[in-house]
């Protein structure tokens, strides 16, 4: 039975039935078909809720439990929800743990509208760096690749080929918040490599076999884009022909490589040494 309450923090429906069907389309986000069907995604807990609204994302509804009641933060953001013309449910811990497939969810949950950055509006500029992943399998995989983009300053990230989904639920865990601070593009590779060839900068790839030691290259003054190879594959021959460069990250010991976020947070530190300083976060 759901019953309806009006009053603070707005309107509220409260939902103890996973038969209802506003949690049964909420619950089906975590299927790829669904997310796409909605072009909505689900991002767990309060502070990533409220980072999301001010950095402009569109809220469709906003879940929490009855343990959020009188929790003037989760009001606020239930508020703003209302204010925003979403619809806010408040639920059961039952109803939260279906939702999230977890044993102890988030007091929170938001429901938001995808959003992809077109690739033809990347126009970057002096100084800017922007990564591409080449058919990305793995979630935390990219999670991580999203919050190290995130956390080194770089612009963003442009999907290239068949990709695991930036917004399944796996992935925006693994970026930490970052999913709503790091614009995602994405491209086939005949797109991405029309998109490359007005690239004003260095495009520099990454390869086993590549001949340049990554710390060998200057990478001050211009756009630099990164392009980093699948897991399993690595680059395909016309992806690595494409960039003008292809680097090596030296290694010692018995591995054959490094795991690709790895790889990546190698490359983007590199890149971004002389603009990445101690005191300067903000
Ligand atoms: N078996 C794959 C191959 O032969 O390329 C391994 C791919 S590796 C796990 C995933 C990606 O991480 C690579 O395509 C490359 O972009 C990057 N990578 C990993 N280790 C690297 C290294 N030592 N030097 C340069 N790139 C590396």
């Amino acid at each position: 039975m759901n019953e309806h309450r009006e009053g603070a923090p707005g309107r509220v429906k409260e939902v103890t039935s996973l038969a209802n069907p506003l949690i049964k389309s909420i619950k089906s986000l975590a299927l790829k078909k669904f997310r796409d069907q909605q072009h909505a995604f689900m991002a767990e807990g309060l502070k990533l809720v409220i980072d999301a609204l001010d950095l402009g994302w569109s809220i469709r509804t906003l879940v929490f439990a009855k343990a959020g009641l009188g929790n003037p933060a989760v009001e606020k953001v239930a508020a703003r929800t209302v204010a925003a013309g979403g619809t806010v449910l408040e639920v059961s811990e039952k109803v939260l743990s279906a939702i999230t497939r977890r044993d102890n969810p988030q007091m929170v949950v938001g429901v938001f509208a995808q959003r992809y950055l077109p690739l033809k509006e990347i126009r970057p500029q002096n100084g800017e760096v922007w990564v591409a992943l080449d058919r990305v399998r793995d979630p935390g995989n990219l999670g991580t690749i999203i919050r190290t983009v995130d956390a080194v300053g770089a612009k963003g990230i442009i999907l290239v080929g068949d990709t695991t989904d930036p917004f399944s639920l796996e992935t925006v865990r693994a970026t930490m918040g970052s999913v709503f601070a790091v614009p995602v593009s994405r491209a086939t590779p005949e797109a991405f490599l029309a998109w490359r060839k007005d690239f004003p900068g260095l495009v520099a790839g990454t390869h086993l076999k590549g001949a340049v030691d990554y710390r060998s290259v200057d990478f001050s003054g211009r756009p630099v884009l990164l392009l980093m190879g699948n897991e399993q594959q690595g680059l395909p021959d016309v992806l690595a022909q494409s960039c003008d460069r292809l680097l090596r990250i030296p290694q010692a010991g018995r591995a054959d490589s490094l795991n690709l976020a790895v790889a990546t947070g190698v490359m983007l530190f590199e890149i971004r040494r002389s603009a990445l300083t101690l005191g300067a976060e903000d």
